[in-house]
């Protein structure tokens, strides 16, 4: 099963000159949705991983069930405003504008083994900021793991030092 047959191209989305990669289209799928679940959970399951922080929002969907499998804690990355507790912020520049994301300042214990998880990595900003929001809390990245990766971007140098794997690139 090629798993790239199963993400949606939508051009200029959100914004003109941008083509967007839908990932609705394989999460529809039962066994594209399983196989990539799969893949990400075979690249973590020898790490010792504690706790998978997910980046809002669809690094919720795999971020939970690779926690579940992982037998890890779920922390969620969010957008400003969303966390009712004490948080952590940071600010980030995104393919298309400026944003920042925030995480309780309680949802990692110093030490703890983190597994990052994304559905895209493209130009590295996003993934780096929720980076520096686990080691402000006192998390060890033991992984970084995306569905997809748009390699051309280059995200992977903002992301140097860290394991960074993904399910599908694009060249
Ligand atoms: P970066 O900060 O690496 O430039 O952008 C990655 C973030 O933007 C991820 O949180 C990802 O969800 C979102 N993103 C950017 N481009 C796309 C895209 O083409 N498809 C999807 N699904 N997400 C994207």
């Amino acid at each position: 099963m090629n798993l790239q047959d199963f993400i949606r191209s939508i051009p200029d989305f959100p914004k003109k000159g941008i083509i967007f990669k839908d990932i609705t289209t394989l999460l529809k799928d039962p066994e594209a949705f399983n196989t990539a679940a799969d893949m990400l959970y075979n690249f973590a399951k020898n790490l010792g991983v504690q706790k998978v922080a997910g980046i809002e929002s669809r690094g919720f969907v795999f971020g939970s069930l690779l926690a579940q499998r992982l037998k890890a804690g779920f922390v969620p990355i969010r957008k400003p405003k969303k966390l009712p507790a004490q948080v952590y912020s940071a600010s980030y520049t995104l393919e298309y504008g400026e944003d920042t994301l925030e995480m309780h300042q309680d949802a990692i214990l110093k030490g703890e083994k983190v597994l990052l998880h994304d559905d895209l990595l493209a130009t590295g900003g996003t993934a780096q900021a929720a980076c520096s929001l686990i080691e402000k809390a006192g998390g060890k990245i033991v992984q970084v793991s995306f569905l997809i990766e748009l390699a051309f971007l280059n995200g992977r140098e903002k992301l140097k030092g860290y394991d960074v794997v993904s399910v599908m690139r694009y060249e």
